[in-house]
């Protein structure tokens, strides 16, 4: 791909995000731009990291260590890129993780947390640890149970509990929350999944008050203006950047 293009489709992804917090009474310095890799090789991270992005998206652990390698190899390690890992982290790959991730925005089962601490700890790394809650209930959907949070006590209960577990493991450093919107529903219920995840780390941020749950991660190509409406602070942004992925 051309980084002409990649540098056009950057723009006008930055100018959404710009106007969808300017209209949210928002300072669009708050939002950080995840640029989603996945499937794409290190010369698309290259070609946008020429044209100004910093923040990389990956969801598979065997594709980030590698991308990433190859890219230090290019750039040096002081490139200033920040490797967000936004998949699942099965327990077969967690230490892929805990070597090769910046910030992990899918925490969804304590097993995982409790083996990625323990790689990190081994490491001496801290990772920036979002939670991934489901908040629209769908069944195909990953993360904690939040679909009746709001009204019903004993996800409330489980989600609290597991979230004070994570805060105690060492080398995880809860910082906040991460969703997806329900597929193919009308923007109304898009936003309100946005808006109740953005309520619930509100929730969290009461009962639990050591822990700082100021990142909200929501928005993906198709509904990132929203989710911006609803406070994110990540969006997560693949095809709007780099085109459609050829999986
Ligand atoms: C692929 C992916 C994205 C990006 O999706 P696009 O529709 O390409 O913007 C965002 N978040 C997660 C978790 C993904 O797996």
């Amino acid at each position: 791909m051309d980084v002409d293009v990649i540098a056009g489709n950057y723009a006008a992804v930055q100018e959404r995000i710009a106007r969808a917090a300017w209209d949210a009474g928002r300072d669009p310095n708050e939002i950080t731009l995840v640029a989603v890799t996945k499937t794409w090789p290190a010369e698309i991270v290259l070609a946008a990291y020429e044209v100004g992005m910093r923040h990389f998206g990956e969801n598979r652990p065997e594709e980030l260590a590698p991308k990433r390698q190859a890219v230090e190899a290019a750039l040096g390690s002081g490139s200033g890129i920040v490797w967000h890992f936004i998949g699942a982290a099965q327990s077969r790959k967690t230490d892929l993780v805990a070597a090769h991730a910046d910030v992990f925005h899918a925490l969804d089962r304590l097993k995982i947390a409790r083996r990625l601490s323990a790689a990190l700890t081994t490491l001496g790394r801290t990772l920036p640890t979002l939670l991934e809650v489901n908040v629209s209930g769908e069944a195909s959907k990953a993360g904690f149970n939040c679909s009746h949070w709001e009204a019903d006590a004993a996800q409330q209960a489980d989600l609290l509990a597991a979230a004070a577990a994570v805060n105690e493991l060492p080398g995880l450093q809860l910082c906040g929350l991460m969703t997806m919107a329900p597929w193919e529903a009308p923007p109304a219920e898009i936003q309100t999944v946005f808006r109740r995840t953005r309520l619930l780390a509100a929730w969290l941020q009461e009962r639990l008050p050591q822990v700082e749950w100021s990142s909200l991660s929501m928005g993906m190509t198709d509904d990132f203006e929203l989710a911006v409406a609803e406070g994110a602070t990540h969006v997560r942004v693949g095809r709007a950047l780099f085109g459609e992925r050829q999986e």
